[in-house]
């Protein structure tokens, strides 16, 4: 889940590093490196804490026309400047930096310290650069590959030997490496935001490839030293996808990019005609849509709440049983695979580790799986039998939202399309691409009242615990404001159904603890209206999230949206959350973008 950039050319690479590990920094930002060979010699700055701060500290000396750079989020050992990478062999010959878990490092390094090798940090990452080191063969690439015959685990990994200065050996197993094609330079990095700004032309390496790149171009082969003859795809990725368009966070930007991504979502998917859906990559006929029993969606974060609120509007669009479980847990269970049920798992990047190995159980077990991913030719979108691309444009923020709003989106695609050949009419069907095709305006229409909602979230941000409530619909509308709240603003939240704050919760209730309800104009309204009062009460604070004022006088807040279709109702009530949770965050100085701890694209376990 860090950064990796890696340069090769003519000029000085570091100036292209150190802006590359800047866009890079919201994958993993507790410690930065950089390591530069010139003239023979490689010279290596890294420290913890941010990018900033160690390009600040850089000595002009680290400068050459081939480096590798890092920024880390700390697996093995705190973060600390010596477990910072680039991480080198003993002779400070051999430099390393690494995305990913090395599984068997202990052993590894056991084996080393025997044989009489000081280790410098506390990192997985360092056996490599001695194995590297180490390694017979006679050529870069052999010598890594023969390290990396050694390893088990999971990376994305860039290595330079001050001896071999023309290039870098890449390799990949498990997370993204991809290179960027230049003219008369090469670069190479863990994500193309480091790359777009430079070229568009890119590789993507597979799992168990290797690559070697020099500043003419690339050589691509298997750990097996079988050749693989790729050749450069063209990305229709810009710099300006990754700008923050004037906010002042991305965060802000993309909550403020929804109307645009659901249109995204939608784009060429509304058949009218039929009154149903039209999804590309969803390459399961009629008649073996037919044939499935269940659906089990399968995520972790806010993907995972995005998919418990999409498991119920399948259940009630399309009449099938539907659930969801965080893939995490899923993976290790043993889970019973049925040939007749739909597994669905949902990952903004694509690369969601416990994700991938969820997936991987499913096949493995002769499971049929449909991937929901934002990033196009990522892992679990090619792993997956088929899928749905969300097409939200790039999400950069730590935090989900356009990713979590699109999602959600393309579960009510899915699920008129299940409803579809099943038993939903189609006046039933018109009705939801009617509610569908209104979401960006009314999602417009909710951002409009962003200034009345950080007044809000003014008055909640110094609460040190707060409940999130709802009921059936409204309930993962509540997982996922409390997962947000927590993330970026570290106030302590905890969602509940509404009808469980009797049997236990309620005693929490104090005017200390606000409560922010999510309360539509549905089925459950009486029912939730007297949960409400419960919290009331008790003299708890209430924000009230829905479609109307409850009445009564129970609300301090309310924080109104427009009505949709019931079953859509969900994707504009969590709008509200968002920036209530965003503008918490601001009240109280925290880093939106990159909260402590956390990391974007989470690739490990
Ligand atoms: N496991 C390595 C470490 O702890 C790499 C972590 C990362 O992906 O940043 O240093």
């Amino acid at each position: 889940m860090c950064g990796i950039v890696g340069y090769v050319g003519k000029q000085d690479g570091v100036p292209f590093l150190l802006e590359g590990l800047q866009r890079l920094e919201y994958r993993g930002y507790d410690s930065a490196g950089v390591a530069a060979v010139k003239n023979g010699t490689l010279r290596v700055h890294k420290a913890e804490g941010r990018v900033r701060g160690m390009a600040d500290t850089l000595p002009k000396r680290v400068a050459g026309p081939l480096g590798i750079a890092h920024t880390r989020w700390a697996t093995h050992g705190p973060p600390s400047d010596v477990n910072s990478h680039p991480h080198v062999d003993t002779e400070g010959r051999v430099a390393v930096v690494h995305n990913g878990i090395i599984e068997n490092a202990a052993v590894l390094r056991a084996a080393l310290e025997a044989d009489g090798v000081v280790f410098a940090s506390d990192t997985d990452t360092e056996v490599v650069a001695h194995l590297v080191a180490r390694a017979d063969g006679e050529e870069l690439e052999d010598r890594v590959r023969a390290a990396l015959r050694q390893v088990e685990g999971a990376y994305g990994i860039a290595v330079c030997d001050a001896t071999v200065p023309d290039r870098i050996v890449v390799a990949r197993n498990g997370s993204p490496v991809v290179l960027g094609v230049g003219n008369g330079e090469m670069f190479v990095a863990s994500d193309i935001a480091a790359l777009v700004r430079h070229t568009q032309q890119v590789v993507f390496l597979e799992d168990g490839e290797l690559a070697t790149v020099t500043a003419d171009g690339f050589r691509t082969f298997t750990l097996d030293a079988q050749t693989t003859n790729k050749t450069a795809t063209e990305v229709d990725v810009t710099d300006d996808d990754y700008s923050r368009g004037g906010h002042a966070h991305y965060l802000r930007k993309e909550i403020g990019d929804q109307p645009e991504a659901v249109r995204g979502t939608l784009r060429g998917r509304l058949d009218h005609r039929f009154a149903t859906s039209r999804l590309g990559g969803l390459e399961i006929n009629a008649r073996e849509l037919r044939a499935i029993r269940r659906v089990k969606i399968l995520g972790c974060g806010s993907a995972y709440y995005s998919g418990i609120a999409g498991a119920h509007l399948i259940e009630t669009v399309a009449r099938l049983p539907a659930d969801a479980e965080p893939a995490s847990e899923f993976r290790y269970r043993s889970p019973v695979i049925d040939p007749e049920t739909l597994y669905v798992a949902v990952s903004q990047s694509g690369e969601t580790a416990d994700t991938l190995g969820a997936v991987q159980e499913v096949q493995r077990k002769g499971g049929r799986v449909l991937g929901i991913v934002n990033v196009v030719g990522s892992s679990i979108a090619r792993a997956t039998d088929s899928g749905i691309y969300l097409h939200a444009g790039p999400e950069v923020s730590v935090a989900s939202t356009k990713a979590y709003t699109c999602t959600l989106t393309a579960f009510a695609l899915l699920a008129l399309h299940l409803g579809r050949v099943r038993d939903l009419g189609p006046g039933d069907g018109e009705r939801l691409i009617a509610g569908l095709e209104a979401l960006p305006a009314q999602i417009e229409e909710v951002l409009e009242t962003e200034e009345h909602i950080a007044a809000v979230a003014g008055r909640i941000a110094d609460a040190t615990s707060a409940f999130f409530i709802g009921r059936v619909a409204g309930f993962p509308v509540a997982l996922e404001g409390a997962q947000k709240l927590k993330e970026i603003s570290y106030v302590h939240a905890e969602a509940y159904p509404a009808s469980e704050l009797k049997h236990g919760p309620l005693a929490l209730i104090t005017p200390d603890l606000p409560t922010i309800a999510v309360v539509p104009d549905d089925q459950m309204l009486e029912k939730n209206r007297s949960a409400l009062q419960q919290v009331a009460a008790r003299g708890g604070r209430l924000v009230v999230v829905g479609h109307s004022d409850p009445g009564d006088g129970v609300a301090d807040d309310v924080l109104l949206v427009p009505r949709s279709e019931p079953e859509l109702d969900p994707i504009l009530l969590g709008i509200p959350l968002q920036l209530l949770a965003y503008h918490a965050a601001v009240a109280l100085g925290r880093d939106v973008d990159q909260p402590r701890n956390l990391a974007k694209s989470v690739t490990v376990e």
